[in-house]
């Protein structure tokens, strides 16, 4: 089984910061485009299009809990499909990337704060010792917590990070719930710990006033899906969010690109690079059709300084130090 790679393995190499494997039954059951990725047509898409490793979570939701039922009822109910949230989705995430050797997916894994933590930190930390992990990621609209309750009800989850040196990603979205300024906050009081907030923090003006105060040297932002995302922020800007011209996504990438170059991660939350509802005639959630390649042309396009940019990806995976090798 293949160890860690050391930081200097991915000098100048580019790495997609956020991809998902598995089924989404939320999508399936609601009707969204996608609801599946297998990890070896991932890996493919990735070699296809020349980018040379991808950071790979599950999908957001596990199938611990009955999602059918919660978006019938509003309610989390849990199921005997498993014994806590996550255990099937991060075991054949593991299992086909290391069985498959799709040596160019570098798995980070995902927990909930719902039910069952201490089992769970159990699992991760025993995941971690055996397979080459490079991450955890959190999925706050999915799990309906925000953040900061990561600190109130999963800190053992902090302290996996910190033991074994893993950076975490969480995604964040304009709502109360999933606002980004709660990654801010726990980023604050773990200062220690790196995070990736998601989604260019879904460009909103409070989020980036915030980031300005430079309290926050350990925040990472990710652009994942830049496309999509600008299609979308083109029909439902407001206040909140930052004055750009959501109608050209290359400019908007650039500005970030350049305005927070010590800061910004490319990604393309593949498979959700084209979102489509299929099952309902609102338009406002379509996005004009995107393949991973629109996104990996649109990297060509609007980083401008790629040095900068490895030299981001390799900080967000290591921090200022080495590699924690867990082979021992
Ligand atoms: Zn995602």
């Amino acid at each position: 089984m293949s160890k860690k790679h050391s930081s200097s393995f991915f000098k100048d190499r580019i790495i997609d910061c956020h991809t998902h494997c598995g089924i989404e039954w939320s999508n399936f059951y609601l009707g969204i485009h996608p609801y599946c990725q297998d990890a070896l047509s991932l890996s493919n898409t990735v070699d296809d299009c020349a980018v040379d490793f991808a950071l790979v979570f599950t999908m957001p939701t596990t199938i611990y809990f009955d999602m059918f039922r919660y978006w019938r009822e509003g309610k989390y109910y849990t199921t005997d499909n498993c014994d806590f949230p996550f255990q099937l989705e991060n075991h054949v995430l593991l299992q086909q990337i290391t069985t498959m050797r799709l040596d160019n997916l570098l798995p980070f894994l995902s927990f909930s704060l719902r039910d069952s933590v201490d089992r769970q930190v159990d699992y991760l930390r025993q995941l971690v010792k055996q397979y080459p992990v490079y991450g955890l990621k959190y999925h706050t609209a999915a799990d309906q917590c925000s953040a900061q309750d990561i600190a109130k009800l999963g800190k053992s989850f902090l302290e996996v990070a910190e033991e074994f040196n893993l950076p975490i990603t969480i995604h964040c979205n304009d709502d109360d719930l999933c606002n980004p300024l709660h990654i801010l906050s726990l980023a604050a009081d773990y200062s220690h710990l790196r995070f990736c907030v998601a989604h260019y923090g879904k460009f909103l003006k409070s989020f980036f006033n915030e980031l300005e105060s430079g309290k926050y040297p350990n925040v990472f932002i990710d652009s994942a899906p830049t496309i999509s995302l600008c299609f979308r922020y083109g029909d439902t800007r407001n206040n909140a969010t930052l004055s750009l011209d959501y109608s050209n996504p290359i400019n908007v990438a650039r500005f970030f690109f350049d305005n927070y170059s010590d800061r910004m991660l490319w990604g393309t939350d593949m498979p959700w690079v084209y979102y489509f509802r299929f099952m309902s005639d609102t338009v406002s959630n379509r996005a004009k059709r995107v393949s991973y390649r629109d996104e990996v042309l649109l990297l060509d396009e609007a980083v401008r300084d790629k040095k900068a940019l490895s030299s981001n990806q390799i900080r967000f995976l290591y921090g200022k130090g080495e590699v924690c090798d867990t082979k021992s």
